[in-house]
């Protein structure tokens, strides 16, 4: 089966409220438009280098979400075109994707990336950090950043209930931070699930699953 045949499968068993977002980090631009040609228009990337240059060369109505761990001074290669950041995960990132975004004249709508799993090496805020944050005059003061929601990885594990209480917990803090009123929040976005745990997290409430080797193979790093 081709990608696009893949995605068009994959599409009728998902819910209608969940996004899939197209995973392509390390993939050619020819399996990108295998699946553009199904009609897929969402497509994630972790690399900025690696986003910038397909985001030249594919259609120009394709929209790039940054789903990897992004560093402070490449933000101002992503706010000219990024449709969503998913991984912000401090305050000071946060500020420069705002300072970068009021330079272009944009708003850059991004989801705070929350730690949830049981690992070192994941990025993220915790539960405190995010409630304070989202009580603060400094956000407030960030015109040109959109808060549209949470994204989270869990632990990778194959401990079932394991992976599904991190899951609770991140739709947990989304729903509590649904009625915030500050003006550049609005949460609509769970951004959680991806090959090998989606299924659990759309059971937990996720609506924006990032789905890459299902889709497009395993990848190879060379
Ligand atoms: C690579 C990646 C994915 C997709 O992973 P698969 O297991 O291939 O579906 C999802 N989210 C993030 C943040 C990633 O880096």
């Amino acid at each position: 089966m081709s990608v696009g045949e893949k995605i068009t499968e994959f599409l009728k068993d998902l819910p209608g409220e969940c996004t899939l977002i197209a995973v392509s980090k390390t993939k050619p631009n020819s399996d990108i438009i295998d699946a553009y040609d199904s009609g897929q228009r969402d497509f994630g990337e972790n690399k900025v280098q690696e986003l910038t240059r397909k985001h030249s060369e594919l259609p120009t109505d394709i929209r790039w979400h940054m789903i990897g761990h992004l560093q402070r001074n490449k933000v101002k290669y992503l706010v000219d075109f990024v449709y969503l950041i998913h991984g912000v995960d401090s305050v000071r990132l946060l500020k420069e994707i705002n300072k970068q975004s009021q330079k272009v004249g944009k708003t850059t709508n991004c989801l705070l990336q929350v730690f949830i799993a049981d690992e070192q090496t994941k990025f993220g805020f915790s539960k405190e950090e995010i409630l304070d944050l989202m009580d603060s005059q400094e956000l407030k003061d960030m015109k040109n950043v959109q808060i549209k929601g949470l994204m989270g990885m869990a632990t990778n594990t194959d401990d079932q209930d394991q992976i599904r209480k991190e899951f609770q917990t991140l739709r947990k803090l989304f729903d509590t931070l649904k009625s915030n009123q500050t003006p550049n929040v609005s949460m609509e976005t769970l951004s959680m699930g991806m090959s090998g745990d989606f299924q659990l997290a759309i059971e937990e409430g996720s609506n924006m699953i990032r789905i890459g080797s299902l889709l497009f193979g395993e990848r190879v790093y060379s």
